[in-house]
């Protein structure tokens, strides 16, 4: 059975009052079969792990692949590990497109993130130029392929993809069930192709981009989609818990 996943990328949003007042209310959701994670700003993570409850991760948005150094500014995945951190996003189209993060340095980040013990939740998805081109299909599995597919079978089970298209990203415009489906199941056979079936059948892939409380229910109840990386509609409890329900 694959893991249900609904995880909240908070992005750069929220000060410490509203970020903590946030994390409490959803802290206090209880839904059985689903897992939780909340990807707030580096400087919340260390308090909200020390007052997280067991049905809630708390991961980071982003790391850096060397594990100390002179890097100002950066934060290594040792560091995230060293506070209890066990999930990070990697390679989310932000970071690709603002801080021209690539698929060889992502993979960077990948093999750093396995080798501390923290799951990947590796962003994949294509713009909208690329979409029309008819050349999605060929763009996702190629950052995959890029950036994941160096991994042993065993490290490849321990990560979590969310496929991401970039024209739905807070754009308020969802991909069809059918658009989802269709790309969730061209990663997942990829994967079998490379990985077996097995692995293929048990990697969780989520869905992300302006996904709510109005489309999650649907969304959800296609086959190969596992549950959603969520932005905006995170930073609500009431919607976020909607969300969780939608499973
Ligand atoms: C995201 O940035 O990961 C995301 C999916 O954002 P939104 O839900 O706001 O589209």
């Amino acid at each position: 059975m694959r893991k249900k996943i609904v995880a909240g990328n908070w992005k750069m949003n929220l000060n410490w009052d509203e970020a903590n007042a946030l994390f409490q209310e959803i802290a206090a959701i209880k839904k059985e079969g689903v897992e939780v994670l909340i990807f707030p700003s580096t400087p919340y993570i260390q308090p909200f792990i020390d007052t997280a409850n067991r049905t809630i991760s708390v991961g980071a948005q982003n790391a850096y692949a060397k594990d100390s150094g002179a890097y100002t500014g950066e934060t290594s995945f040792q560091q995230l590990k060293s506070i209890g951190v066990n999930h990070v996003i990697i390679g989310h189209s932000e970071r690709r497109a603002y801080f021209n993060e690539t698929n060889v340095q992502l993979r960077e980040k990948v093999d750093a993130a396995l080798m501390h013990s923290i799951t990947p939740v590796f962003c994949c998805g294509e713009s909208l130029d690329i979409r029309e081109a008819g050349n999605e299909k060929h763009f996702v599995t190629n950052q995959l392929k890029e950036s994941l597919f160096h991994l042993s079978a065993e490290d490849f089970s321990k990560c979590i993809i969310a496929y991401e298209p970039i024209w739905a990203i807070g754009t308020g415009k969802t991909a069809t069930n059918e658009q989802a489906e269709e790309m969730h199941q061209t990663i997942r056979s990829f994967i079998g192709d490379h990985y077996g079936e097995p692995i293929a059948n048990s990697t969780s892939i989520l869905y992300g981009g302006s996904c709510n409380e109005n489309n999650a229910k649907e969304l959800f109840s296609c086959y190969n989609v596992d549950g959603g990386l969520v932005g905006g509609a995170s930073l609500k409890a009431s919607s976020f818990k909607s969300i969780i329900d939608a499973f």
